[in-house]
């Protein structure tokens, strides 16, 4: 490795504008993560934030980050509470729900840890393959419907006006292709540094202060901080269409660099265009209904978590 370009010291990484040793890169990471909040106005002075986490690396860096930031803006840190999702998926959450609870303690940050089991009557592992028999759904179609459902649920129920998910560059410039390649442009709005088109009262915002910075700068951060990270990831991620493309565009990654900051960068100049077709082509529609059976916020009479639990729920009965 080279020498850093800010000074004498052995380099750590290699960017786009050059090489950083291990404390120039520290300090260039979170500054990104700071100007980027800043830049997309994700958080204000009265804003009361849960931030989503699995104990993950990038939700550990985003914790920590967000923590920092309010420190820094003589906001109040303490009301920052982090909230975990169990999904019950083996040898696998546990153990970084295990590194998450540690990380909380030793930041001093209340966590809450809701669980599929309690909430929906049985774990992923249990769940999936009695919904995919009568459905063809994946594990991560079933697991994506019910997390987003319980965060949802839980950060209202922390009285939270914005909830932060540790999204980088790469899961987002995975989300935009994904949704390119199936023609959702519709959901394609939806995504962005701050999360949905427009504000509803059933739904709280989600932003992600880390939306600019790659999984390889996270993962060097995490490593420099020496946090216990598992690096391991969920079992079920290999049977995901979004691995198919992570895997492609880290290959044209690897070939031409920067290929997905262009993504991400050229979607949020587009983005202004997408999202205001939405509204214009939404302008009759009311907002989100009240699901008949869990009074959460939906799309349909019932949301799409119920829909899934009583199609469970029908194979348990038979
Ligand atoms: S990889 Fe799929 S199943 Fe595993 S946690 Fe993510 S969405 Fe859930
Ligand atoms: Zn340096
Ligand atoms: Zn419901």
């Amino acid at each position: 490795m080279s020498k850093c370009d800010k000074c004498e010291h052995k380099s750590v990484i290699m960017l786009q504008h050059g090489p950083l040793c291990s404390k120039h890169f520290v300090s260039y990471f979170e500054n990104k993560v700071f100007k980027t909040i800043q830049k997309f106005k994700l958080i204000n002075r009265d804003d009361i934030i849960c931030v989503a986490t699995s104990g993950g690396k990038d939700s550990l860096t985003v914790l920590y980050l967000v923590k920092q930031y309010l420190k820094r803006q003589g906001m109040d840190s303490t009301t920052l509470t982090a909230l975990a999702i169990n999904e019950g998926i083996a040898d696998y959450r546990e153990k970084t729900l295990e590194d998450l609870r540690k990380f909380c303690n030793d930041y001093d940050v209340d966590l809450t840890v809701a669980t599929f089991e309690e909430h929906l009557g049985a774990t992923l592992d249990e769940a999936y393959p009695k919904i995919n028999k009568i459905t063809g759904k994946k594990p991560c179609n079933i697991c994506g419907v019910w997390r987003r459902y319980l965060l949802n649920k839980y950060a209202k129920k922390l009285g939270a006006t914005k909830l932060v998910t540790g999204h980088n560059m790469d899961d987002e410039s995975q989300a935009i292709m994904m949704n390119m390649c199936k023609a959702n442009t519709s959901l394609a709005a939806k995504l962005g540094p701050m999360g949905g088109v427009a504000a509803h009262e059933g739904f709280t915002r989600r932003i992600k202060p880390l939306y600019l910075c790659s999984e390889k700068e996270t993962r060097l951060y995490t490593f420099l901080k020496q946090w216990k990270v598992e690096y391991t990831e969920c079992p079920n991620v290999i049977a995901s269409y979004r691995a198919e493309i992570r895997d492609s565009l880290n290959q044209l990654e690897e070939k031409y660099p920067g290929t997905k900051n262009g993504i991400v960068k050229s979607f949020l100049d587009m983005l202004p265009l997408l999202q205001s077709r939405e509204l214009n082509k939404d302008s009759k529609y009311s907002g989100p209904q009240t699901c008949a059976l869990c009074s959460e916020p939906s799309n349909a009479t019932e949301c799409n978590a119920c829909k899934l639990k009583t199609i469970l729920d029908g194979v348990n009965n038979e």
